[in-house]
């Protein structure tokens, strides 16, 4: 049986505050009650020892109206004997009656035994005058405590008192727990339909979730998160969609007009008019190449081949290719190889990661731009930057262009042939290899890659 979080919740901050109130109240109720009749057992003996001690003390010429006094507000019953055991003096028993009977109509309306006026005790005490016994005190009374009406009274008021405060912490602990699971429960209950919204396929909506706990403010950013990035892999796929239809409809809409002007005899089917229809067919087949890459880099299929080389040699070797493009868009070319150094590396992968940055650089620079590689290496890596100063890249789409397909507006309108797979294909050469790669980059002012490789 599943059972909701803010009940599951619920129930047990009220199951634990109901022990903890019932023990303490309990407990406290206990130890307060035992004091009090600790006190009041003393104070009983102390009157009796104040009574004997008058008594003792006035035998001969007995005060009758104090021990008198005494024994009618402590509720003793008290008589004196000589020694031949006559009694001499008694207070009667009516005091005893008088308490017997006033407690016997408290006890009705009292918890428990804690207030039973007990039995009947009687103790008695030697008079003794110059060292000999001269007679007897007899004292009697109810229970070892011999509660008064007040005390009765006070130990009612208090048991009162501790119930009502464990009544309040009660209801203030039901209230507590209730506020407390709803609080708990309440973001996790938006999450989860915000979690349901993009089972759903609705990306567009953030939650916003007011909370104080670390974990539930972590689990909605990761939730926002996620939809964030589904959002964005969303727009990129239907763009990718419309990209791949659009880059392979147009070779083939020019094939398709070429060959019906050729059958209809609208054109000549010369050797010009065939190679261009063959450079559309090419221009085919390297979109399913690249669409091949693609497939074999998610596949992982990025099998190592390292080889001890010269990192500079290969790296003019590289710039070397280059030259000639370069000159022809008049762009000058700044080389900065600096140090010369035995590298562990899969050289044709390195080779293409160079490549893919030289051509992109090449290939969003102006005419009379510039393009600089720069080569160094510290301790732990190998660090190779290419910039230019050419089309740049907005803020807004610098972050996508590592995705497969992405191909900036700016991009898209310039005759470049790319189909927005080189830095795919190189940001996972590069981490095959242990490293990364970054850019940086402004619109219409020019981009730096930056890839970094680790020399273990
Ligand atoms: P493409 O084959 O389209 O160049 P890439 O994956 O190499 O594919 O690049 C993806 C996109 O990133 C490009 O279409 C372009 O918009 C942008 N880009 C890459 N390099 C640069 C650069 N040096 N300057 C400006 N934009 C660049």
């Amino acid at each position: 049986m599943k059972i909701k979080l803010s009940k599951k919740l619920l129930i047990t901050f009220l199951l634990l505050s109901f022990a903890v109130i019932f023990t303490t109240g309990l407990m406290s109720n206990l130890i307060v009650d035992r004091e009090f009749n600790k006190y009041l057992q003393e104070n009983n003996k102390n009157n009796i020892n104040k009574l004997v001690g008058i008594i003792t003390n006035s035998y001969n010429k007995l005060d009758t109206n104090e021990i008198q006094s005494i024994a009618a507000s402590e509720k003793f019953y008290v008589e004196i004997e000589d020694i031949s055991g006559k009694t001499v003096y008694t207070t009667g028993k009516q005091y005893l009656q008088n308490k017997r009977y006033n407690m016997n109509m408290m006890k009705g309306r009292m918890p428990g035994n804690s207030f039973n006026s007990g039995d009947y005790i009687e103790e008695s005490y030697h008079i003794e005058s110059n060292g000999t016994k001269v007679g007897k005190i007899i004292v009697g009374y109810f229970g070892i405590y011999n509660f008064s009406e007040k005390d009765v009274i006070f130990k009612k008021a208090l048991y009162k008192s501790f119930m009502i405060s464990m009544g309040i912490a009660i209801i203030i602990a039901v209230i507590i727990s209730i506020v407390i699971s709803k609080q708990l429960t309440k973001p996790l209950s938006i999450i989860n339909k915000k979690s349901l919204e993009i089972r759903k396929g609705n990306f567009k909506e953030r939650e916003d979730i007011k909370t104080s706990t670390l974990e539930i403010k972590e689990l909605s950013d990761s939730i926002n998160y996620l939809a964030e990035s589904l959002d964005k892999q969303d727009a990129l796929r239907k763009r990718l969609t419309s990209d791949m239809a659009h880059e392979i409809r147009t070779p083939l809409t020019i094939l398709q007009n070429s060959m019906e002007a050729m059958m209809d005899g609208v054109i000549s089917m010369d050797r010009d008019k065939i190679e261009s229809c063959y450079e559309e067919v090419i221009r085919i087949n390297k979109l399913v190449d690249n669409l091949k890459n693609i497939a074999s880099l998610e596949e992982s299929s990025l099998n190592l081949n390292k080889t001890n080389f010269d990192i500079k040699e290969e790296l003019e070797r590289i710039c070397q290719d280059f030259q000639p493009y370069f000159r022809k868009k008049n762009i000058n070319f700044i080389n900065e190889i600096k140090e010369s150094r035995q590298v562990l590396l899969d050289k044709d992968k390195f080779r293409q990661i160079i490549n893919n940055l030289l051509s992109n650089a090449y290939r969003y620079s102006n005419q009379n731009g510039e393009v600089q590689l720069l080569e160094d290496i510290n301790d732990n890596n190998i660090i190779i930057k290419v910039t230019d100063n050419g089309i740049g890249l907005s803020e807004e789409e610098l972050p996508l262009i590592f995705e497969r397909f992405y191909r900036s507006d700016k991009s898209r309108d310039r005759e470049t042939g790319g189909a927005g797979i080189g830095l795919t294909i190189t940001k996972a050469l590069v981490e095959a290899h242990g490293g990364k790669i970054e850019a940086e980059s402004r619109l219409n002012q020019g981009s730096c890659f930056t890839v970094i490789l680790p020399l273990e």
